[in-house]
């Protein structure tokens, strides 16, 4: 190690900016900080959501130039192509780095391949560019009710998919926007998931949420039908049943963005970390965080509590002191339905099943929050101001005055508006 050590940080999603800013808030200059990523902005995915119904894409990105020069940090806008821990490298497209630690933080992917036909016939939620594509369908789906033919809209979550909870939003939100449009009772909308219960990950309070909104908004749900293929018109399902579209929207299964050879990984290409700091098991020097590593349940808010986790443990080690803290996987999430939405914070355990990896930690069951209310849309616009800003100026989103005046605010309304 040189007299500053050097941290290389690929990846400038929500893990990876969280563990950079978060080095830089701990440390100040007694760490050199690289941050590698293949695009010069922060995509800020929760409210990509929103394109398909007429935001614009470009209003989600965030660029990194201001906050890495405020913040005197390296950038380098290239593709990583491997790491190799032994000489302590990075090969990028642009040439090589070296690091004294690493924190891999390149994401995930989807693979609709994995399922026949869904690629070719479903449209799927993920990037800025596949949401416009769902944007052209939904219109050409409310032209079709317009001139009064009968439409079908199916949502559809596969095993192996991560993050269940943005097409539940979708799907909600789609209800609210085709009735404001005055087509919905000429659209019939059905949702089918191979989850056993509804958003599965975050336990049974959540399935009620879900299960009473669809009552409620007309929406046919079928839990436990795990998609076996998809044909033109039509899914089918392990159980034998059958359902018919004329939209089909999907959320595919998960994969890892990119793989490393010489790092333990799952057979998704998941990294295996220590489930506390984060670091790449027999790896002194390499963590892991958000979608890219192990953990079950793949969102944002999780990433950046990894982040927080392994920018500790790097710090802590710099500085000859023990971390001040470790991940703890709690979940945190509003979801957006036009004319409500749904707060949930969920406490996370593992479990030995690897059909239901995680579930709900029930210890402290005052820690599982949940509340449905239009004044939840408020909670989600100020996430949406509040993680982009600190991201734009350097600022980890978990750190300083602004953290705790932002925690504060979803403290009084949780305890006001859930329960
Ligand atoms: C539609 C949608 C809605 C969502 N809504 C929510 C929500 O409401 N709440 C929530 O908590 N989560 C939500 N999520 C999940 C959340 O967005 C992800 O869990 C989160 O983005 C993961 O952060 P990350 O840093 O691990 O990965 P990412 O945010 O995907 O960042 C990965 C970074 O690595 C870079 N990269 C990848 N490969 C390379 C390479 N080879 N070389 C260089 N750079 C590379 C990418 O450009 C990117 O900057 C949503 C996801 C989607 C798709």
């Amino acid at each position: 190690m040189g007299a500053r050590p050097k941290v290389v940080v690929l990846g400038g999603g929500f893990g990876g900016l969280e563990a950079t800013f978060y080095l830089r808030y701990k440390l100040g200059d007694r760490v050199d900080l690289t941050l590698v990523s293949d695009r010069d902005y922060f995509l800020f995915k929760p409210n990509t959501i929103y394109i398909p119904f007429g935001e614009d894409p470009e209003s989600f990105k965030v660029p990194l130039d201001r906050a890495v020069k405020r913040k005197n940090i390296e950038f380098i806008q290239a593709q990583v192509r491997g790491v190799e821990p032994d000489p302590r490298k990075v090969h990028l497209s642009t040439g090589e780095t070296n690091y004294d630690y690493l924190v891999v933080a390149t994401g995930a992917d989807l693979r609709p391949a994995e399922i026949p036909g869904l690629r070719e016939h479903a449209v799927t939620v993920w990037t800025p560019e596949e949401m416009l594509r769902l944007r052209e369908a939904m219109k050409k789906l409310v032209e079709e009710a317009k001139a009064g033919m009968r439409r079908r809209l199916l949502f559809l979550i596969p095993p192996n998919n991560r993050c269940s909870g943005p097409l539940y939003e979708m799907c909600l939100m789609s209800d609210t926007w085709l009735r404001r449009q005055g087509v919905r009772d000429l659209i019939d909308i059905t949702w089918t998931t191979y989850e056993a219960s509804f958003i599965q990950a975050f336990g049974p309070r959540l399935d009620t949420v879900v299960t009473n909104e669809f009552e409620e908004r007309g929406i046919r749900g079928f839990k436990g039908f795990v998609v076996t293929s998809v044909e033109p018109g039509v899914v089918k399902y392990q159980n034998g049943e059958t359902r018919e579209y004329d939209l089909l929207a999907s959320f595919p299964p998960y994969i890892a963005k990119e793989t490393y050879a010489p790092l333990p990984s799952d057979d998704r290409g998941f990294i295996h970390v220590d489930p506390d700091s984060r670091r790449v098991k027999g790896q002194a020097s390499v963590f892991a965080v958000g979608d890219a590593a192990d953990f079950p349940i793949k969102q944002a808010f999780l990433a950046l509590l990894q982040g927080d986790a392994a920018g500790e443990h790097i710090a802590a080690e710099i500085m000859g002191k023990a971390p001040e803290l470790k991940f703890e996987p709690m979940s945190m999430c509003v979801m957006e339905e036009f004319n409500r939405a749904t707060f949930a914070q969920v406490p996370l355990k593992y479990t030995d099943d690897p059909l239901k990896p995680v579930a709900v930690a029930t210890e402290h069951p005052e820690n599982y929050k949940v509340g449905v209310s239009p004044m939840w849309r408020l909670g989600k616009k100020l996430l949406g101001v509040y993680a982009p800003w600190r991201f734009g100026h350097g600022e980890p989103f978990h750190a300083g005055f602004a953290w705790d005046a932002m925690d504060m605010g979803l403290k009084v309304m949780s305890r006001l508006m859930a329960e």
